[in-house]
């Protein structure tokens, strides 16, 4: 097939979330507390309507169930990723989540998650939590028990362009006046281990402790994301990772690129700038996925995208 899959974002109102979807990305967002903007969603909280073509009006699930072939006839009951944008207001819970292994046992046969973020912009001075201090898990039990949440958490300053892998067992939090894009499996078993003891709407949001302490990787163990760039008259590539989960690489195109696809289908996410793929206009914010044997785009402009394949 030779259609462009555009997919509509669904928004999620979060006590953390901001406005910036709008203010960067144009987005109609429901409310100035808007955290996320699922713009690559076939999950059942938030499934992504096809936004125009042979399928407008259908979901991507709905697709996914009835025409794998634009898929690659990929396998697996649920489309694997999940993309989306987030806008952190404010901090993000200090949460992990279990591979594949733990949540098919713990969690009724449910996937695990590993994700990545890539930073779109960010306050100056702004920082995030990847990994933890404690030596042992009895040490990490004891930090929690006590409270002792700035000796236990790595925090590690960030910046435009910054890029994180995220793997299962991984203690992480995104923190207040942070844009991102996130990549990760398609799942949403989260154990929070802390949330700074807010009380949205008059009470504090569940945490899981015990699941938290069974999935967290003890030492923490940092993940070795070797980026590489590639600098072409016309553009650069950059690649950022490949895991048996996906393969992320980013494109900042100025003029004309050509964009292979032989994979079993390509998910683009315009992060920056605009311009036309293969003669559509397309600009910051807008989302798609170019099905099974479209061979190639052409893109054209001042844009830069985000790629991701299974
Ligand atoms: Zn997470």
């Amino acid at each position: 097939m030779r259609e462009i899959i555009r997919l509509t974002p669904v928004f999620k109102e979060m006590v953390w979330g901001g406005n910036k979807l709008r203010e960067h990305f144009g987005y109609p967002i429901p409310g100035d507390d808007t955290g996320e903007a699922w713009v690559v969603s076939a999950h059942q909280e938030g499934d992504c309507l096809i936004a125009e073509g042979t399928f407008a009006g259908k979901t991507l699930s709905w697709l996914w169930d009835n025409h794998r072939e634009l898929f690659g006839n990929a396998k697996g009951k649920e489309f694997p990723l999940l993309v989306k944008f987030i806008d952190a207001r404010e901090d993000l819970s200090i949460q992990v989540h279990p591979d594949d292994a733990y949540a098919q046992v713990h969690e009724n046969g449910a996937r695990g998650k590993t994700e990545c973020w890539y930073i779109l912009d960010c306050e100056e001075n702004s920082d995030i939590i990847v990994g933890h201090k404690a030596g042992t898990k009895e040490e990490m039990k004891q930090m929690i028990d006590e409270g002792r949440w700035e000796d236990f958490l790595q925090v590690r300053p960030i910046h435009p362009g910054d890029f994180f892998q995220i793997p299962p067992g991984t203690v992480h939090a995104i923190r207040k006046g942070t844009l991102l894009i996130e990549i990760q499996q398609n799942s949403a078993i989260t154990y929070r281990l802390y949330d700074y003891g807010r009380m949205p709407g008059g009470k504090p949001r569940e945490l899981h402790i015990r699941q938290g302490l069974d999935v967290v990787e003890c030492p923490h163990r940092e993940t070795g994301v070797r980026r590489q760039v590639f600098h072409e008259e016309s553009y650069d590539r950059t690649f950022l990772v490949s895991c048996p989960f996906y393969t992320v690489e980013k494109y900042d195109i100025r003029g004309s690129f050509v964009l292979p696809q032989d994979q079993p289908f390509m998910i683009v996410n315009v992060i920056d700038g605009e311009g036309y793929i293969d003669g559509m206009p397309a600009k910051k914010g807008d989302c798609m996925i170019l099905p099974c044997g479209y061979k190639e785009a052409r893109i054209e402009g001042n844009i830069s995208i985000v790629t991701a394949h299974i």
